[in-house]
């Protein structure tokens, strides 16, 4: 019997796909959800989040050792007045042993889609970014040595910050335009060259990765939490979380149900806020973006500003909202800028903007009291550490091999040496 299975979300049907890095129905826009065939998971003494090497779709497990620490929290929670919170720091904190070197929780999505990869027979993978995932794929690819091509606006090229390393495995192409312009030259790219575009949310083993932190904190807590908080973007990590506890919640060991999810974005930048205040499963550009020229200026947490996130689609946020009973917050600037001094303050560690956006959503619901008191809550700090990294490491910006218009031709795309 294999591992796992994917199944379409809409028609509930386990679906064959073309390739591995195929995630489609065919006959359905929705998300594909791997489906394993053990049920009740075995915290494996592996390294990292191979701990969870059960429900990651890989047959072998890599060195890397990257992982998500989760903790209770005593100093926050006494500022807020919580009895049950829990945080999974992602990021850089060596006397917590969080040792994430780029500092968000993008290099677990990069380490397992990487060891997909490799187990995929993929000759290249094409990954387009704004800057994290570009960070997380370029530091992954170059320590297991696999090939890489990042794609990334060039608005984005001062966030890509590395350790100095052997970067032979990675080649950087900046594309003049914004991230939809670099997500659709990566994919032309990899069907031109024979590489693979990595897939984005749609791409399970990214999903699976991000689900890690769910599994982590539960095997901390030993149950699941009755409330979980996170930052959005894409909404990736959150429907990962919800994907993780559908799944525990079968296992049958850890409660009996699913943690509301509280999602937060940062104002004015707050696409599926609006729609979902509207009870709109569409997003509508003109409605629900603010009708800037470059929406990247206005707000504090960039990587927070996807234009494009799964939201409508089954199996997507506003699934995940209405399956959990959660809701969506919307963030200031000058919120998020409190909420991370706060959580500097209280917990000893920096964290970056979008986790700030994020503890900001957690006081908001306790003033507001969305949560109780006495509940457990698991809030997930998707990134942190980076000034405490910059004391024990040198950074230096990321090589640029090639520059291209949004409107490149087939035949630039093709002479490029990669
Ligand atoms: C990407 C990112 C997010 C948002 O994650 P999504 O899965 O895109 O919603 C939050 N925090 C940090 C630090 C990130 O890099
Ligand atoms: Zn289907």
């Amino acid at each position: 019997m294999s591992k796992y299975s994917l199944k379409c979300i809409e028609c509930d049907s386990i679906v064959m796909t073309k390739g591995k890095f195929d995630f489609e129905c065919g006959r359905h826009d929705s998300l594909l959800r791997s489906e394993y065939s053990v049920k009740r998971i075995k915290f494996r003494d592996y390294p990292g989040i191979w701990k969870f090497y059960d429900w990651l779709p890989v047959d072998a497990v890599s060195d890397n050792k990257g992982k998500p620490v989760s903790y209770r929290s005593v100093n926050l929670a006494n500022e807020l007045g919580l009895e049950d919170l829990y945080v999974s720091f992602n990021g850089y904190w060596p006397e917590k042993d969080a040792n994430l070197g780029t500092c968000t929780f993008k290099e677990l999505e990069a380490i397992v889609t990487v060891q997909f990869a490799k187990e995929g027979g993929v000759k290249r993978l094409v990954v387009a970014s704004a800057g994290n995932t570009a960070n997380a794929f370029a530091q992954v690819a170059s320590v297991e040595e696999f090939p890489v091509v990042l794609v990334v606006p060039r608005k984005c090229l001062c966030d890509l910050m590395l350790p100095e390393m052997e970067a032979a495995y990675v080649k950087t192409i900046v594309v003049e335009g914004d991230y939809s312009d670099a997500i659709s030259l990566a994919k032309r790219l990899a069907e031109m060259k024979g590489f693979t575009y990595e897939g984005g949310a749609r791409n399970i083993a990214r999903r699976d990765g991000l689900g890690t932190v769910f599994l982590d904190a539960v095997s901390t807590m030993k149950v699941m939490p009755r409330h979980y908080f996170q930052a959005i973007g894409s909404g990736t990590g959150a429907i990962a979380a919800w994907e993780a506890a559908i799944r525990l919640l079968e296992d049958g060991r850890f409660g009996g149900t699913i943690p509301r999810l509280h999602m937060a974005q940062n104002l004015p930048v707050a696409p599926m806020l609006s729609a979902w205040r509207d009870g709109r499963r569409e997003l509508i550009p003109e409605r629900d973006l603010p009708q800037s020229e470059n929406v990247l200026d206005l707000i504090y947490a960039r990587v927070l500003s996807n234009r494009y996130p799964p939201y409508g689609v089954s199996g997507g946020v506003f699934d995940a909202l209405l399956d959990s009973r959660g809701d969506i917050y919307g963030i200031t600037n000058q919120e998020a800028r409190r909420a991370g001094r706060i959580f500097e303050e209280a917990e000893g560690i920096d964290i970056l903007p979008a986790a700030a956006v994020c503890v900001a959503s957690l006081i908001k619901a306790v003033e507001d009291r969305r949560v109780g008191l006495d509940e457990s809550i698991l809030l997930n700090v998707t990134g942190g550490g980076s000034n405490r990294r910059k004391e024990d490491m040198e950074l230096r910006e990321i090589e640029v091999d090639f520059e291209l218009r949004r409107d490149a031709s087939d035949e630039e795309l093709g002479e490029l040496e990669l």
